[in-house]
C-alpha cells in the first residue's frame, strides 16, 4: 500500500446551548459559549491557521445570532445541527416531516445570518434514524457527518441501539444509500464519519480519558497515512467555559436503575472533568500533533469539494 500525503484533519464544533457541568440544556450556558468558549477556539484556530466547521442549533443562533456571524470572517464553515437540542427533537424519534421542518428552518436560518450557502448536517447528540436522509435530500443537504463508525457506545448515551449501527458502516467517506446513512449507495449525501476507535475521538475523551486519547490519535494517524482517512474530530465551545462556581443543579434524565447510574451519575462525574482552560490546552496539544505531522486542517465541505466522492 503505498503512503498517502494527502492527510486531512476536520475540526469541527457543535455549538448548542448545553451545559456540561449542570446536565441540561441554558440560555445562561449559551451566553458564555458566546462570550468566552466561542472567542478562544476562534483565537486557537487562527494562532495554528485552522479551517474548521461550526455546526449551530437553530435555537442558539435565534437566541445570539452573533454566535454564527462572529466565525464568518474567519473563513470557517457554517453547518446545521438542527434546530433543537432537546431529547423529544431528536432525530432518531421525530417523523419524517417534523425532521425535514427542522432542517429547512434551520437552514433558512444560518444561510441569512452568514450569507454562506449551508449543505452540511449533524444530528444533535448523534441521533438519526431510516428516514434522515431522505429528508436531508429533500432539504437540500449536501454532506451528513452524524455517523461514528467504529465507535461504541453501550447504554451511554440516547439511541443506544439504534447506533450499533456505527459498528458497520464504512470507514472512509461515502456517498450514503437514500434508505441509509449508515450504507454506502447512490443517494446524494456524502457521509464524512467521525473518527472513533470503539471510544469516541471526541473533546470528550480527551478531557476524560486523556490517556487513551493520545493512544487513539497515533493509531488514527497511522490509519490516514496508509488509507487517507481525515481524522474528523469534535468539540463543544461549551467545554471551553467554567461554570464550576455556580452549585450543580443535577437533573436525572432516565428512571431506569441501570441506565440512570451509567447515564446520570457516572457520566456526569466523569463530564466535568477537565472543562475550562486545561481542556482547551489538552486541545491545543491534540492540534499541534497534527500539524507537526503535516495533516491540512479544512473545512468539511471544502474536503468533500476536494474529494469528487
Ligand atoms: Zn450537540
Amino acid at each position: 500500500m503505498s503512503k498517502n500525503n494527502n492527510k486531512y484533519c476536520l475540526l469541527s464544533n457543535d455549538v448548542e446551548t448545553t451545559s456540561i457541568w449542570h446536565n441540561s440544556l441554558r440560555d445562561k450556558t449559551g451566553l458564555k459559549v458566546l462570550k468566552e468558549g466561542m472567542p478562544l477556539l476562534l483565537d486557537l484556530y487562527e494562532k495554528y491557521d485552522i479551517k474548521s466547521t461550526f455546526f449551530f442549533t437553530g435555537y442558539i443562533a435565534k437566541l445570539y445570532p452573533e454566535v454564527v456571524r462572529m466565525i464568518i470572517s474567519h473563513g470557517h464553515e457554517v453547518g446545521s445541527h438542527g434546530m433543537s437540542h432537546t431529547k423529544e427533537n431528536g432525530f432518531d424519534v421525530m417523523p419524517f416531516n417534523k425532521q425535514k421542518q427542522h432542517l429547512v428552518e434551520s437552514k433558512a436560518l444560518l444561510e441569512d445570518l452568514s450569507g454562506q450557502q449551508v449543505i452540511s448536517f449533524r444530528a444533535p447528540a448523534l441521533r438519526v434514524n431510516e428516514v434522515t436522509t431522505r429528508a436531508l435530500e429533500e432539504s437540500g443537504f449536501l454532506i451528513d457527518s452524524s455517523v461514528a463508525s467504529q465507535r461504541f457506545d453501550m447504554f451511554m448515551s440516547f439511541g443506544g441501539l439504534k447506533k450499533l449501527n456505527w459498528l458497520f458502516a464504512p470507514r472512509l467517506p461515502y456517498r450514503t444509500s437514500a434508505q441509509s446513512l449508515f450504507k454506502k449507495g447512490d443517494g446524494s449525501i456524502i457521509e464524512v464519519p467521525l473518527s472513533a476507535s470503539l471510544l469516541p475521538y471526541v473533546g470528550t475523551t480527551l478531557r476524560v480519558f486523556p490517556f487513551i486519547s493520545s493512544i487513539q490519535r497515533r493509531l488514527l494517524a497511522m490509519e490516514s497515512s496508509f488509507n487517507g482517512k481525515p481524522i474528523v474530530f469534535d468539540v463543544h465551545p461549551n467545554e471551553y467555559i467554567d461554570e464550576g462556581m455556580e452549585e450543580r443543579q443535577f437533573k436525572k434524565r432516565s428512571s431506569n436503575l441501570i441506565s440512570s447510574f451509567l447515564q446520570d451519575t457516572l457520566r456526569s462525574q466523569l463530564k466535568v472533568k477537565n472543562l475550562g482552560l486545561s481542556g482547551l490546552d489538552l486541545y491545543e496539544r491534540e492540534i499541534q500533533y497534527f500539524k507537526k505531522k503535516s495533516f491540512q486542517f479544512t473545512t468539511i465541505k471544502d474536503y468533500v469539494k476536494q474529494q469528487k466522492l
